[in-house]
């Protein structure tokens, strides 16, 4: 399908077109651990959902199962936890009719506007036409940074 006017595939773990549904399988370190997020110039603590873009992932998802089979799927998330002995799991639904609960839907519905505006941004970083913004703490920023400036201790973001 395309997002934003830009083609994407997705792979999804499991789809059930008939019941509408797709699965998506996760591990993630502990499923309460705080994580932090900027928004704005502020850092806002969140769980890994967020943190980790996943409403994102399904909203881009449920979009391009919308525009292929023109059907609409419940985003549904297997979680399990990489704690030893005892991992946990949890089951997520990603239920936007809720009214009780009408954040799921803001997430979703602003990631899925935040997915299209920063299309041509992506396009031209897949281009090599623009430069990464970096975050400086994920497994990319990491690999290509052996030679860090100096920071005061106070600055090591959290
Ligand atoms: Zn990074």
């Amino acid at each position: 399908g395309q997002i934003g006017g830009y083609w994407w595939k997705g792979k999804i773990d499991s789809l059930n077109l008939e019941d509408r549904y797709f699965c998506d399988l996760k591990t993630t370190k502990d499923i309460h651990a705080a994580n932090w997020i900027k928004q704005g110039d502020r850092n806002v603590k969140t769980n890994f959902v967020e943190a980790y873009g996943y409403y994102m992932q399904m909203a881009i998802y449920r979009e391009l199962i919308r525009q292929t089979f023109d059907i609409d799927c419940i985003p549904l998330m297997f979680v399990i936890s990489k704690q030893q002995p005892i991992p946990e799991v949890a089951n997520l639904i990603f239920n936007e009719d809720d009214p009780q609960n009408p954040d799921v839907k803001y997430l979703m519905d602003d990631a899925l506007r935040t997915a299209n505006e920063l299309q041509p941004h992506y396009w031209k970083v897949l281009m090599g036409e623009e430069k990464p913004k970096r975050c400086g703490k994920c497994a990319y920023c990491r690999y290509t940074n052996n030679n860090p400036e100096f920071i005061l201790p106070t600055q090591i973001e959290v």
